[in-house]
């Protein structure tokens, strides 16, 4: 057993409260590690490992970074997913005798960083915890920085928990550890790294401190269970008061469209498949926000589409208002720019951390408050009025901040320069005795060049030796003796003071000393006093972000002619002229073409779509799903006329997904997602099929595409889009009753085929398979004899009938000719009906082909 030193004993006993944890063991100006932290931070923050005698027969491993520019250092470790826990010196080294007491103050976990990198301005940064008993689930999802958190809970289903998580995209979960396990082995998909951290320490009393009684006890047992496990984790990790954590926002999930992850993902809502870019994605598209709050609240709408008309029509109204209103959604716009990010202001001020800066910007912002709270009370809008008259200006928070703190504040709280005059007596008085010091000092220095003769006798200052005269050598001789006290020689100068001189010069400092250290304590009241204010600010905070979602949409809306969606709480879904907004914002040459939906009991409610690939099918189901969720969320949609039933939940099982799910094959993938499908979707869903049926034989394949088409049709009864390469799936429009083939025309002209992106009724008659393979290239050999095969086998499988392949085998200008006319100008009328696009325009594509 190693005899360490009493310094080494006692990191080792903090670290014992650390375990999972970097451990920064503050030793005078730096931070140091020990050990195995430091064999480990030494290779993640590249920093030299050394060594140091701790008594043991060996040197410790040690490594250290400098106390001034450990933030950087701790962001590194969080952005790789480790926790760190910040070890202070809790007493003066300088007047303690022995060893100085030392202790934990934080630890810094990747779901409960204050700043840095990790934070970025338009997005959350949620520590989510998660609970299980008595067949109930609860998660709380929080965000420090903004003093957001959401409890909700469901009767049991680790799916449902799975879809949550999806949606906050966590950087760290919390919670029991057999519940973790499990949630590790479901959350495949979230886009960033997410750290697991077991914690069963559940502390009621404290929840029901931070919370209030009122708010604790309107809690649902399982929810509050959840929250009081959360608090006691953030109060093990902050160890200090959450004032930003005050309001509990509790939602039944009941009351949102339910988007699984994978959906998210393959709808590309808030990032794109490939990338996991926000580029690309419908966030993107959307967010026209002025401020990082509605920059988030943009975000949390889309993730969670609302499922009752009455609230979705309220936001709809107010987005109606402004779209039609240019000039009010301006002026709110150059209100709103002006607002800096409230949220995480609020929430700085609650750590300790807001500076004279952060107070600056809260005034700054408060300052918009009036303006917009007018811009909404005079509006045409009925939610904008309710929001502008609910508004609390915090008008005497502004007026606090005016009158204490300077215009230009420094960084530093602590060295002064931050309050305004006028506003302390004492701190006048203070800075009064102090420039009346200086100026005495400026009179000396002019008193004593009359009095000495000398023209550059100057008085100095500085930091070893305070006020001093100084007398250069070539004027030393004129200097009478005995006049001052020699104090220091420099190569060409004397410095000198007098009695007089130091005890001015003692009173300049002390009340120096005096003025920072009362300016500090003035400055944190000001801030405790706000930090009072917490709920007021926070409440205003999410009425500024709701304008800004509106006047977004708004904007949006306006600048791609989106239309205003009507919302039934039928069944139906109708489309005019439905385009895929983001598909059509990028396309840039091309113009996007325009296609109707109509699916209903009435015409069809599953649409089985073939065509060959790349003529538009994925999108064209995508546009779909869009549009629906647009509408739930209270925006326009990309379309002429939409008519929009209230979708309970969209499926998506479409194929780029596939590949990120490494050892899985895309059939079983399939599958399980169909399995989902089968007990989830009720007759309100949206079902997305892209290719049904791939990843196995064709008859297999075939035959499990038709049976879950059947059970879709005839047992959910849900609206859905399915496409398939098996064309010989078209059949099912004879017995399935609910079903309608349609195809994405395409038209071909000697060796080219021209995607149309056109919706037409009616199966396509071939994949075009073997003419794709002409076009990338392949031998002429290969392609005539797939054509051979082709042909044997399809009159293998209809033997006596006639069937045109207008794949590819087109070899004459009749044949063309003959293909252009069955494919586009026979569903002219129809094609005109869904789209909206009038029948002569369209036909003259054909003709000009042909
Ligand atoms: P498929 O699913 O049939 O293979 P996609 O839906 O992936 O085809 O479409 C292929 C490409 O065609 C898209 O990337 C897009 O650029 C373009 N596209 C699709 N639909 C349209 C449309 N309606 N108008 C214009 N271009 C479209």
């Amino acid at each position: 057993m190693a005899q360490y030193t009493p310094m080494i004993e006692q990191y080792l006993k903090v670290k014992e409260g650390a375990k999972d944890a970097f451990l920064f063991f503050r030793l005078g100006d730096f931070y140091e590690m020990f050990f195995e932290d430091a064999i480990l931070a030494s290779k993640e923050l590249e920093i030299t490992l050394t060594g140091r005698e701790g008594g043991g027969a060996e040197k410790i491993p040690m490594c250290g970074v400098p106390y001034h520019a450990a933030e950087g250092y701790i962001q590194r470790l969080i952005e790789k997913g480790y926790k760190v826990a910040i070890c202070e010196q809790l007493e003066d080294a300088s007047v303690t005798k022995g060893m100085v007491k030392r202790d934990i103050v934080r630890v810094v976990t990747p779901g409960t960083v204050m700043d840095g990198k990790i934070i970025a301005d338009k997005s959350n940064n949620y520590l989510v915890c998660v609970t299980e008993s008595d067949g109930m689930m609860a998660l709380a999802a929080c965000d420090l920085t903004t003093g957001e958190l959401y409890v909700t809970s469901v009767l049991s289903g680790a799916e449902w928990l799975r879809d949550e998580i999806g949606i906050y995209e966590p950087a760290e979960i919390i919670g029991d550890p057999t519940l973790l396990e499990l949630l590790r082995s479901e959350t495949p998909l979230l886009a960033k790294p997410v750290v697991y951290t077991p914690w069963e320490k559940r502390e009621e009393e404290l929840a029901r401190r931070q919370f209030g009684e009122a708010a604790w006890v309107r809690l649902e047992k399982e929810r509050g269970q959840c929250l009081a496990l959360l608090i006691s984790y953030l109060n093990e990790t902050q160890r200090r008061s959450m004032g930003q954590l005050s309001q509990i926002s509790p939602y039944e999930p009941g009351n949102y469209m339910i988007l699984d992850p994978f959906t998210r993902r393959n709808l590309e809502l808030t990032e794109t498949v490939r990338e996991r870019s926000k580029k690309g994605s419908l966030l993107w598209l959307l967010d026209h926000t002025e401020t990082s709050m509605g920059a988030r609240l943009l975000r949390r709408r889309i993730d969670k589409p609302l499922l009752q008309r009455a609230p979705i029509e309220r936001r709809l109204e107010a987005v109606d208002y402004l779209y039609n209103q240019f000039i009010v959604r301006e002026d709110l716009r150059l209100a709103l720019k002006e607002i800096y990010d409230l949220e995480r202001l609020v929430g700085r001020i609650a750590f300790g951390s807001a500076n004279g800066r952060d107070m600056n910007a809260l005034k700054l912002s408060l300052a918009q408050i009036p303006a917009l709270k007018e811009l909404c009370k005079t509006s045409g809008s009925s939610t904008l009025r309710e929001i502008g008259a609910s508004m609390d200006e915090c008008a005497e928070i502004r007026e606090d901040i005016d009158r204490a703190i300077v215009e230009d504040a420094p960084v530093s709280v602590r060295d002064g320069g931050i309050i305004r005059s006028g506003y302390h007596a004492r701190l006048d008085e203070l800075r009064e005795a102090s420039s009346n010091g200086k100026r005495w000092i400026a009179e000396l220095e002019a008193k004593e060049r009359q009095a000495t003769g000398i023209k550059s006798l100057k008085i100095g200052y500085n930091k070893i030796f305070g006020y001093f005269i100084e007398i250069t050598k070539s004027n030393l001789a004129s200097l009478p003796e005995g006049r001052y006290e020699r104090k220091q020689t420099l190569a060409n100068a004397e410095r000198f003071v007098t009695p007089e001189l130091k005890e001015k010069e003692a009173l300049i400092l002390e009340a120096q000393d005096k003025m920072t250290d009362l300016e500090y304590s003035l400055f944190t009241e000001l801030r405790d006093r706000i930090s009072g204010q917490i709920p007021r600010l926070q409440n205003l905070a999410e009425k500024v972000a709701e304008i800004d979602v509106y006047q977004c949409l708004a904007a949006v809306s306006a600048e791609h002619r989106f239309v205003k969606p009507v919302l039934s709480d039928g069944y139906d879904l109708r489309l005019e002229g439905g385009r895929h907004p983001v598909v059509e914002a990028v396309l840039k040459d091309s113009a996007f073409i325009a296609n109707g939906s109509t699916l209903s009991k009435e015409d069809g409610n599953i649409l089985l779509i073939t065509g060959p690939n790349m003529a538009g099918k994925s999108t064209y189901m995508r546009q779909v799903a869009l549009i629906c969720i647009m509408a739930q969320i209270g925006c326009f949609v990309p379309a002429t006329s939409a008519e929009v039933p209230l979708i309970d939940r969209i499926f998506t099982r479409i194929g780029a997904a596939d590949d990120l799910i490494g050892g899985q094959s895309t059939f079983m993938v399939e599958m399980a997602d169909i399995q989902v499908m089968t007990e989830k979707a009720t007759a309100r869903s949206l079902i997305i099929i892209d290719e049904l049926g791939r990843g196995t034989s064709t008859s297999e394949g075939m035959a499990i595409a038709q049976a879950v088409i059947e059970y879709v049709h005839d047992t959910i009864s849900c609206k859905a889009l399915v496409s398939t390469h098996f064309h010989e799936l078209a059949h099912l429009e004879e017995s399935l009753k609910g079903l309608k083939n349609y195809s994405m025309a395409v038209q071909e002209s000697g060796d080219k085929v021209n995607f149309l992106r056109k919706l037409v009724p009616g199966a396509a008659d071939s994949s075009y398979g073997i003419y794709c393979a002409r076009l990338a290239g392949l031998p002429e050999g290969i392609i005539d004899r797939a054509y051979g095969l082709l042909q044997s086998i399809e009159q293998a499988a209809h033997p006596g009938g006639s069937s045109i392949h207008y794949g590819g085998g087109l070899e004459s200008q009749a044949a063309a000719k003959e293909v252009a006319t069955t494919s586009i100008q026979q569903p002219d009328s129809v094609i005109a009906e869904t789209s909206g696009i009038p029948a002569d325009s369209y036909s003259s594509i054909a003709d000009e082909v042909v």
